[in-house]
């Protein structure tokens, strides 16, 4: 189990005057607080409400609660949602968020619109230590973990951010496809999935919620197990020998052996694997490949979403034309594999998939 940051926000244990961040708490973890401070704990339902539901910012304005919990609360907490160093809008509505974390770190979170909602797109570490070879996040490196606080703020910055413009349309789908790896925080996610869940709290349905992975072992049959979210798994490559190349850290989990475990992984009726395949022009994307895709999962309930690569600068990679997309996702069909094409959104201000940097050097303009 990976350990939980601290971050100066989240100091239940330690003394005062360091302060616990509320939205990093488990539920129990508040209802253990308001006990030790001589409230009775049905008080941590009414907070956690004025938390995810109210959007509370400030201790002193939960009215509903008594003035003396307030003032005691005050003391030793605090709530400190991820600060919004730069807000930038693409030309289709996408809106992406450079996050500032309170130990100076930076992480970046997409706002998405869809027909009738919005999906969020989040982040769980700050930086990356798998080493894509094609992604932004990657050229960073790891630096940290994020906290669940962390995690949970940029639901919270996002949501109010639509309701702040009176926007009409819910933010409904969360996809945790941003900078790191989720099965790398793995203790800090769950507790993440599990406070979005909470019905007195922003209460998301775990149909809503999208864990991706580039396929890490470990806590990867724990996740369906849980049932707390869908599994999307980044593929993008139908033989070991290409894995190695372009993603050099997952395929230390060798190819055979992710198919193997992913056969074990526990499915709704009706459910399936979710593949994705970025297609890179001249790596991956032959009607050759098609074929040892298709035979790659040949044995699993799986479908497909092909991703066209977004360029990135400082990387080689550039998206094949859209008659080799199109024949490679032909080639999937007539096979009888369950194939989608999927454009990125908000290209045009690096927020597609695998253009999150989250640089800190983007704070200062
Ligand atoms: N680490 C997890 C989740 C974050 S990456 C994972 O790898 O699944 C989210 C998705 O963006 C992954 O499928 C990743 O391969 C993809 N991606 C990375 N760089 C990209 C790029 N430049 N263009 C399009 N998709 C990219
Ligand atoms: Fe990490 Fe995912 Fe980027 Fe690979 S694609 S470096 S796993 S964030």
């Amino acid at each position: 189990m990976q350990k939980r940051v601290p971050s100066p926000g989240f100091a239940l244990y330690f003394p005062y005057p360091i302060m616990t961040n509320l939205i990093d708490l488990t539920f129990h973890e508040l209802e253990a607080l308001i006990i030790s401070l001589d409230e009775p704990p049905y008080r941590a339902r009414q907070v956690w409400q004025w938390l995810w539901q109210k959007g509370c910012r400030d201790v002193a304005a939960m009215t509903d609660v008594s003035k003396s919990l307030r003032a005691r609360l005050a003391e030793v907490a605090t709530i400190i949602w991820p600060k919004v160093a730069r807000e930038q809008v693409s030309a289709d509505g996408t809106v992406k968020f450079l996050l500032a974390l309170p130990d100076g770190e930076a992480v970046e979170c997409v706002l998405i619109p869809e027909r009738d909602h919005y999906t969020a797109c989040l982040s769980t570490q700050v930086g990356c230590a798998m080493g894509c070879a094609f992604c932004a996040t990657g050229m960073l490196g790891f630096r940290r973990n994020m906290t669940p606080g962390e995690m949970l703020g940029q639901v919270l910055v996002a949501r109010w951010y639509l309701l702040d413009r009176g926007e009409p349309l819910l933010l409904r789908n969360l996809v945790f496809m941003g900078m790191g790896e989720p099965l790398l925080n793995y203790e800090n996610l769950v507790q993440t999935l599990e406070a979005l869940h909470h019905p007195q709290g922003l209460d998301f349905s775990s149909r809503r919620i999208t864990i991706s992975t580039a396929g890490v072992e470990r806590h990867l049959l724990d996740l369906g197990r849980s049932g707390l979210c869908s599994l999307a798994i980044s593929l993008h490559a139908p033989t070991q020998a290409l894995r190695e190349t372009i993603m050099p850290g997952a395929a230390r989990l060798p190819l055979p052996e992710l198919i193997a475990l992913l056969a074990q992984y526990p499915l709704k009726p009706r459910e399936r694997l979710t593949f994705e395949y970025l297609l890179l022009d001249g790596v991956n994307d032959s009607v050759e490949d098609a074929r040892e895709l298709v035979r790659l999962l040949s044995r699993l309930k799986a479908k497909v979403n092909l991703i066209a690569y977004n360029a990135t600068p400082g990387l080689p990679y550039r998206p094949p034309s859209p008659e080799r997309m199109f024949a490679f996702q032909e080639t999937l069909k007539a096979k009888g594999l369950t194939t989608t094409l999927r454009k990125s959104k908000g290209a045009d201000i690096a927020a597609a998939c695998g253009q999150l940097r989250g640089e800190c050097g983007d704070l200062g303009d």
